[in-house]
């Protein structure tokens, strides 16, 4: 090995060391630590490099620049000779420079590889340890800003993924209140959108709870069998919805029945809303499209009660349902509008508990 290629294969092995050692520590690859590391190494100041090693390998940036400002206060680049020396005044402009770009490694990278290019336009800067140093900082700047960006990649694929689990608990949740015969929402959905009603009193007075119940079910079921029923079912369901405003909840409540909360209209304008429904099965014919067996019309019974009707969730679910007991009661497929004195014939028992 010739004098020169030894020197080299030397310098560098430093620099490389002081960049594995750096990096070992899970510390910054910032010029102020690879300066300090680079003084204890070739042993400028045998204090530093006393206290750096008794620092072992768990040192905190904070004890790192604590021992800097100690041992290499200013007078220290004295003490170091020639090429040293000037590769601690590159590294210290590097090092202000880096002030000013402070979390930008990938200037802190060009900055090395101007710095590299400046060393090697000056002559007697051109030594291997100088050249290779930088070029080592610059090949574990290198590395650092590959590392970031597999750390943001890495951040951007976790985040990728929460939004992925996010979607699925979205999933999860309609699955959670869609009634799966009818697609609609179901009990679970429509208990809770009840219960919310109550938190805002000033839509109260025009918030309705209307109740449907499909009339004579059962003889539907009895005569074509569950599996029609339950195609009439979904059927109704996709009526109902298709006769009422978007922003309108409609629930599948129980078996048969539905629930609707319509906001933002006066009782009358809620009755209106549910003889427009009800026509609308009314006049609708059910037939097996393949059979061509017509299954009768199908009818529906209104109840409904506005917020202000009750003082809570459960009352005014009563009060619909009372309303829906005189309807069904006055002779089925009609609405009735809820009135305080329904109340005494009722008591508070459910249309479905009554019937028993
Ligand atoms: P009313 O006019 O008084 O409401 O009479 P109804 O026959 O509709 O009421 P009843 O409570 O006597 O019967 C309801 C029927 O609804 C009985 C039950 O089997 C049927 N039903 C409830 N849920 C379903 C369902 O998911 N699918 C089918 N096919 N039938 C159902
Ligand atoms: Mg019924
Ligand atoms: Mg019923």
């Amino acid at each position: 090995m010739t004098t020169a290629t030894a020197q080299k294969a030397q310098s560098s092995d430093l620099v490389s060391q002081i960049i594995y050692a750096v990096r070992s520590m899970g510390l910054a690859p910032i010029p102020r630590n690879y300066q300090l590391f680079y003084e204890a190494y070739i042993g400028s100041n045998p204090d530093l490099t006393r206290d750096l090693a008794a620092l072992g390998s768990r040192a905190t940036q904070e004890e790192l620049d604590e021992l800097s400002h100690r041992h290499l206060g200013t007078g220290q680049a004295a003490v170091i000779e020639d090429a040293h020396s000037k590769l601690l005044v590159e590294l210290d402009s590097l090092l202000k420079l880096l002030r000013q770009e402070q979390n930008s490694l990938e200037s802190y990278s060009k900055l090395l590889g101007e710095t590299a290019q400046r060393i090697n336009s000056k002559s007697h800067f051109s030594t291997d340890l100088l050249s290779n140093a930088i070029t080592l900082l610059s090949e574990a700047t290198g590395t650092t800003i590959a590392h970031g960006e597999k750390t943001v990649g890495g951040v951007e694929q976790r985040s990728q993924e929460m939004d992925q689990v996010r979607r699925e608990l979205d999933e999860y949740k309609r699955i959670a209140n869609t009634d799966s015969l009818t697609r609609i929402a179901n009990r679970r959905a429509f208990d809770e959108r009840l219960a919310a009603t109550y938190n805002n009193s000033t839509l109260l007075p025009v918030t309705a709870l209307v109740l449907a119940d499909i009339d004579n079910f059962k003889k539907i079921n009895d005569s074509y069998g569950h599996p029609v029923g339950d195609k009439i079912l979904a059927t109704v369901a996709s009526v109902i919805r298709a006769n009422v405003r978007k922003d309108v909840f409609v629930a599948r409540s129980g078996g048969e029945e539905f629930a609707l909360i319509v906001e933002g209209n006066t009782a009358d304008e809620v009755m209106i809303i549910c003889e427009r429904v009800r026509r609308a099965l009314e006049t609708r014919t059910f037939r097996n499209s393949r059979s061509g067996v017509d299954y009768g019309p199908v009818t529906i019974s209104i109840g409904f009660a506005m917020g202000s009707q009750a003082s809570d969730p459960g009352e005014l679910y009563a009060s619909a349902d009372t309303a829906l007991y005189y309807a069904k009661n006055g002779g089925r497929n009609r609405t009735v509008f809820f009135e305080e004195r329904m109340r005494k014939d009722y008591v508070g028992k459910s249309w479905l508990i009554y019937k028993k």
